[in-house]
């Protein structure tokens, strides 16, 4: 029992969102916060790359969308996202490039994507308001009800609107079949299908509860927060500070010492410093397999090999001395097809024949992030995990992204270039820890989703929880805010705090 003098000290271990956001609920429920990150910087892999040139680079990610997830963490601390940072409604919220003069982009308002949808194809504007209404169901229900749940047990589930709307959630229907009942038009399906790469998983392996992301992109909008996610982290780092949370960067943790069943000490590269619970924040399999010895590991390294990993990527930041008229904020190249490039991350893992890529040019919306008259690119390319990443294959494929790239924007970009860094499957590994050099964590693929992911708790150590993309809810930044909330209240509720 819990007396309220009493003081636990509490571990933290990364620094990305879900290390924050744990360690900031754990600071509200009285408990002392040290936070161990591996980096020289704060905010995992939505770290920001300055440059001496005047650049700065979101290094991960660029979408921001859900909106009221984070102002549910700000509510949470008695702030509002406005306090710290300004955000700007994307309009349009971003352009689907399937050929040098075939685009479609999608506008903010609901009447004007309404018409653009009838534009395409008939009726299927009535189609996407009967899909919205039934994506905006499961979007309520996912995010009241499910997201939060530590997913440790059947019995969470068992709500009665829950249950009565399992058949409407549509968990055992493939979100690929969902939308082609909905729409014929090829375009309007790979627009509709577009969110569940967020998801790391291609739209016939997710289920079609995940239509609560067109939800949160169509409806709830497409955000940007002025200087970047940096300014996210920036803000969350803030709340934690002022409840007393400490941050040891450059500080990697390479062990524990456990007795009976609990974490005692915490190692660093250069203390050890005893504690009362400990959230791991930092991707799950490398402090399942790396830091803990055998006999306290949750899984063995044949469970891990069989994990469906959500890709890696090939990521290029760019700096160019001029600007480029066509681009928008948010640009995505699917002017290849689909599946084969899909193939090729998950099923038969290669370089890809002929990649979709994204684009995101930050300065076209926030004047802070380049030189006056330059522009900040941002190019991303998914990409199997676990591939080898040398030099010369990431110069190939420079090539053959900046020359569709420079042939859809009908000017030359390479000869402008002040600013090149490439980023790719070593990278992640060596930055990050990360398995396979994944990027955005687990596939949230039906047999990983919900109990059937990596679980929340250690379960032989009794002190000991997960947080971030590779345990529940899932990958992105708005689950991992919610996965550190979900793994604090579990230590606080161990420690007798709530
Ligand atoms: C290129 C890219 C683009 C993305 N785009 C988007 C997007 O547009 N929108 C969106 O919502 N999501 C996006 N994502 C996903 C999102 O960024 C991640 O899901 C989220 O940031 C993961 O947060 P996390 O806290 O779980 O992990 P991380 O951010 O990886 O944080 C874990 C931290 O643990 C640290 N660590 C590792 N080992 C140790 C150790 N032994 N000791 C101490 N610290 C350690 C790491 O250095 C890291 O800082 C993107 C991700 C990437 C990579």
């Amino acid at each position: 029992m819990t007396t309220p003098d009493q003081i636990h000290n509490t571990a933290v271990i990364g620094a990305g969102f879900a290390g924050l956001s744990a360690a900031a609920y754990l600071a509200k429920g009285g408990c002392k916060v040290d936070v161990f990150e591996k980096n020289a910087d704060i905010g995992g892999r939505a770290r920001q790359l300055t440059t001496p040139g005047g650049y700065t680079f979101d290094m991960g990610p660029s979408w921001y969308w859900m909106p009221d997830v984070f102002e549910n963490f700000f509510a949470d601390f008695g702030y509002k996202a406005a306090d710290f940072y300004e955000l700007k409604l994307l309009d349009p919220e971003y352009v689907m490039i399937f050929g040098k003069d075939e685009t479609i982009e999608i506008p903010a308002s609901m009447s004007e994507l309404f018409t653009l949808f009838e534009g395409i194809e008939k009726g299927s504007s009535e189609a996407l308001k009967q899909f919205l209404k039934e994506a905006a169901y499961k979007y309520r229900i996912g995010i009241n009800k499910l997201v939060y749940k530590p997913g440790l047990s059947l019995r969470e589930f068992a709500d009665v609107e829950l249950v009565k709307g399992m058949f409407r959630l549509q968990v055992f229907t493939s979100l690929s079949s969902h939308i082609r009942k909905y729409f014929k038009d090829e375009k309007l399906r790979a627009l509709m299908e577009f969110p569940a790469l967020f998801l790391g998983a291609m739209a016939e392996d997710t289920p079609a509860l995940y239509s609560l992301m067109n939800y949160a992109g169509l409806k709830l909008g497409t955000w940007y927060p002025v200087g970047g996610f940096g300014a996210v982290v920036d803000a969350m780092k803030k709340i934690a500070e002022q409840l007393g949370v400490k941050f040891y960067t450059e500080e990697p943790v390479n062990g524990f010492r456990i007795k009976n069943a609990k974490i005692k000490n915490v190692y660093s590269d250069y203390q050890s410093k005893a504690f009362d619970g400990v959230i791991a924040a930092a991707d799950y399999h490398h402090v399942d397999q790396h830091l803990l010895s055998p006999e306290y590991r949750n899984y063995g390294s044949r469970y891990w090999k069989k994990r469906v990993m959500a890709p890696s990527a090939l990521i290029f930041y760019l700096g160019a001395k001029k600007k480029i008229k066509k681009l928008r904020h948010h640009n995505l190249f699917f002017d290849e097809d689909l599946s084969t490039h899909a193939r090729e991350i998950y099923k038969d893992p290669q370089w890809p024949t002929k990649p979709l890529f994204y684009v995101c040019c930050t300065s076209k919306t926030d004047d802070q992030v380049a030189p006056a008259g330059h522009e900040n690119i941002f190019i991303l390319m998914p990409l199997a995990v676990g591939l080898n990443d040398d030099e010369d294959t990431r110069e190939k494929y420079f090539d053959i992204i900046m020359d569709r790239l420079e042939n859809y924007c009908g000017e030359g970009i390479r000869g402008y270039l002040d600013y090149k860094r490439s980023y790719c499957v070593s990278d992640f590994r060596q930055d990050y820890n990360s398995f396979g050099g994944n990027a955005y964590g687990l596939a949230n693929t039906l047999r990983q989703t919900a109990i059937l992911k990596p679980s929340l708790a250690n379960k032989k150590i009794k002190n000991l929880f997960y947080a971030g993309h590779l345990t529940v809810p899932g990958p992105g930044v708005p689950p991992a805010i919610i996965s550190g909330k979900v793994a604090a209240n579990q230590l606080l509720k161990y420690l007798g705090r709530l």
